[in-house]
């Protein structure tokens, strides 16, 4: 049986999007938003007093994209940009992959239909969730691709079918420091949602910070529906 605790007024919130409040389908420009969602997370941002963030993988404009029209406070790219609840922008100060390894990726997977590359700000995506059996191949590639250029600040993550050569230590974690720095969630305890392994550094931090960490497969059973019912619930039940 899994469980998480009921949401309180004096938590703050930070949330993944992809495979905790979005379901995964099968590639993430298919993705779509549950009805109710978007209503859900502004009435509850309104109870907890703005201290509601989105964490993600993808960049801004996407969140906002999905989001639209509100603009969330955000922590986007696992952390790289971070978005504060004022609009102002903060962007790491990290090595991005050099746009010659877009070319090299690019050329190389055309080998294997079905896979993808998505360049983002500061990091490279080669996703093959519609190419499952170039998993090996893709991570090779991967590893290759920063191996080969011995740059040191880079390296390779591993997602839900997705590799991604990322800078290293910028991180999800630091969305939940910069942000909980900020009003309105200082002082507050910062709770974060996610599912994935890149999640897991924003978990640590919110423990770190005194708060919690909760994994979508441990505390929801592994479904979004019931990340969405969670938060519904608190919108509901604080109004
Ligand atoms: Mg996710």
């Amino acid at each position: 049986m899994y469980s998480a605790p009921e949401i309180e007024r004096n938590w703050s919130l930070f949330l993944d999007l992809d495979g905790t409040l979005i379901d995964i389908v099968r590639s993430p420009n298919e993705i779509y938003m549950p009805e109710g969602l978007l209503d859900t997370l502004i009435r509850l941002r309104n109870a907890l007093e703005g201290a509601l963030a989105i964490v993600s993988g993808r960049p801004l404009h996407e969140i906002d994209r999905l989001l639209g029209p509100h603009k969330f406070s955000a922590g986007a790219e696992h952390g790289a940009v971070i978005r504060y609840p004022t609009g102002e922008v903060d962007r790491a100060k990290a090595l991005k992959p050099p746009e010659s390894w877009m070319e090299i990726i690019r050329e190389r997977i055309r080998e294997w239909p079905g896979a993808s590359v998505e360049q983002k700000d500061y990091s490279i995506a080669i996703h093959y969730r519609l190419a499952p059996d170039a998993e090996d191949m893709v991570r090779d590639l991967a590893r290759s691709v920063v191996g080969d250029d011995n740059k040191a600040d880079l390296s390779v993550t591993t997602g839900k079918k997705v590799f991604e050569i990322r800078p290293k230590g910028v991180t999800k974690g630091r969305a939940v420091k910069l942000l909980t720095d900020a009003e309105p969630f200082r002082g507050r305890m910062p709770v974060f949602v996610g599912d994935d392994v890149t999640d897991e550094d924003g978990m640590r931090m919110a423990r770190e910070l005194g708060g919690i960490g909760l994994h979508v497969a441990d505390a929801f059973g592994g479904e979004p529906a019931l990340v969405r019912a969670w938060l519904k619930r608190a919108a509901d039940l604080f109004e």
